[in-house]
């Protein structure tokens, strides 16, 4: 039986900012739903390195991002944000061993550029962990599915800047049509080394996208697992994104890494 291992600090339970990401209780719901199920493993990160931040960002984009925090939420933005991209290079370390990892992070990290944050994001996990797999010498390309609502500018605009890197952010409305779009980028994607999602969860049905169903999420993670077992010896890993409606996160989750697994 293979285990989805899960990359979680519980600094991230309580809020750090005010944003709809970082609002109280958001990952209760997963916390929940992924400690009751047997064959998850929860693992804590470190927090991210100047170095390993540097690889994604300008040093100016950091400062910012931390007089925030010190003006704003008295530090502990900084702190969670700094955990959070930890977190992903932690999540994408065992993926590259070949066992499959959910980060169950926030602050969020798509919308996060180079020099700048918007959309409850400030620093870009997804680009700081496979650039930490790149410098390591572990990886040299990797394909990043970004499932989540809104269009993951950060990951694009950090990303395209390396080579090596192809990201597909699905379109279509209802189960149906959309993961026919997922299948059929897959299914044509370039050779990689590791196969990465930014894990939104907010086309869901009842959350602000109105779009897919529970079963849906499920069927990414299969399809990732399926994809990254033909392409990349079953290196696979993703990484929370967006995701709103409290109630609802954890089961989603759960049927996400149930297929990913
Ligand atoms: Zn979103």
């Amino acid at each position: 039986m293979v285990f989805v291992k899960i990359v979680y600090h519980p600094m991230m339970k309580e809020s750090y900012d005010s944003t709809p990401a970082g609002a109280t209780g958001r990952l209760d719901s997963a916390i929940q739903a992924l400690s009751s199920v047997h064959g998850y493993k929860c693992i804590e990160p470190e927090p991210a390195t100047q170095e390993q931040l540097l690889r994604a960002h300008s040093s100016q984009h950091i400062e910012s991002v931390k007089r925030e925090s010190e003006s704003r939420y008295g530090g502990r933005l900084y702190d969670v944000a700094l955990l959070a991209a930890g977190g992903a290079i932690k999540s994408a370390r065992i993926a590259a061993r070949g066992e499959p990892c959910f980060g169950l992070i926030r602050p969020p990290g798509h919308h996060a550029s180079y020099d700048g944050y918007w959309g409850f994001c400030y620093f870009c996990n997804m680009a700081v962990a496979l650039l930490h797999l790149k410098a390591a010498g572990l990886i040299e390309r990797a394909f990043v599915l970004d499932f989540d609502l809104h269009h993951g500018d950060g990951n694009v605009d950090i990303l395209s800047r390396h080579n090596g890197f192809q990201i597909h952010n699905p379109r279509g409305r209802g189960d149906e049509e959309y993961l026919a779009d997922v299948e059929r980028v897959m299914e044509n994607m370039q050779e990689v080394d590791i196969i990465s999602a930014s894990a939104g969860f907010d086309q869901y049905e009842h959350d602000w996208g109105g779009n897919l169903s529970t079963e849906a999420f499920g069927e990414i993670g299969r399809i990732i697992k399926r994809h990254s077992l033909e392409k990349c010896n079953g290196n696979r890993f993703a990484l929370l994104e967006g995701g709103y409606n409290h109630a609802d996160l954890g089961v989603n989750i759960r049927a996400f890494c149930n297929g990913l697994r």
